[in-house]
Parts: structure tokens; sequence; C-alpha cells
């Protein structure tokens, strides 16, 4: 073995790679579960807003302000429900050693992008592709 390969970065993720990048998305989910809560509550908390003023929503404005709030509240929940399968498909990804390769080319995905975005599939190129459609 030459010097030069002693030196070099073992190729692909090491153990302490998939340890980080584990507790990253659990750290994440913890966040997300609890945002999640609280959107529940406050999905709640508008929805008892509508029941006891029985409004209109087409014609009161009050009424559009609290369909407008119920569907934030909507989307934010759907966001939070989408991270959640992306993150628990990443804690698969990780445990098959897929984690650290796109999806799309199967080249690696650098680790700053991972540390970055935990949950993304795709290398920069790939994901950059992707956003031109
Ligand atoms: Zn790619």
């Amino acid at each position: 073995m030459s010097p030069a390969d002693k030196d070099a970065r073992p190729s692909g993720p090491t153990a302490e790679d998939a340890a980080a990048a584990r507790e990253r998305l659990e750290t994440l989910r913890t966040t997300t579960v609890e945002r999640l809560a609280a959107l529940g509550r406050s999905f709640d908390e508008v929805v008892a807003a509508a029941t006891d003023t029985n409004v209109d929503d087409e014609h009161d404005p009050e009424g559009a302000t609290i369909g407008f709030e119920r569907a934030q509240v909507v989307a934010l929940r759907e966001h939070g429900e989408r991270t959640l399968r992306e993150i628990d498909a990443a804690r698969e990804r990780l445990e098959t050693g897929t984690y650290w390769r796109c999806t799309v080319c199967g080249g690696p995905i650098a680790p700053g992008r991972l540390a970055a975005r935990p949950t993304t599939t795709m290398c920069v190129r790939c994901a950059a592709a992707a956003a031109r459609g």
C-alpha cells in the first residue's frame, strides 16, 4: 500500500457518518412530530372557532379568514406528514446502505448535501435536473 492510499479517505461512508446521519434523522423526526402535534391543536382551535361563530365562509369576512387559516393548517399538516414519510424512507435507506447513493443516477450524494438535507434522495445534479422538469 502506498502512502497515498493510506491517507486517502475510505471509499463510502464510515460508521461515524452513518451514526451522524441517523442522529440527524432522529432529531428531524422529533421536531416534525412535535410540529404536527402543535398543528393538530391549532386545527382544532380553528374548527372550534368556526363552529362557535357559525359563520358563512362565503359572505362573512371573518368566515373567509377562518377558511383561509384552516386551509393553511391543512397544507402545513400535509407537508409535515410528507416529511415524516421522507424521514422514514431515509432511515430505511440508511439501514440498507443505499442512503448515500442518488436514486436517479446511482452516483454518490455529497456528505455536505446529506447533512443539510437529510431526507434527500438525489445528488445535486439530478435534483437540479428534476427541478428544471
Ligand atoms: Zn444523481
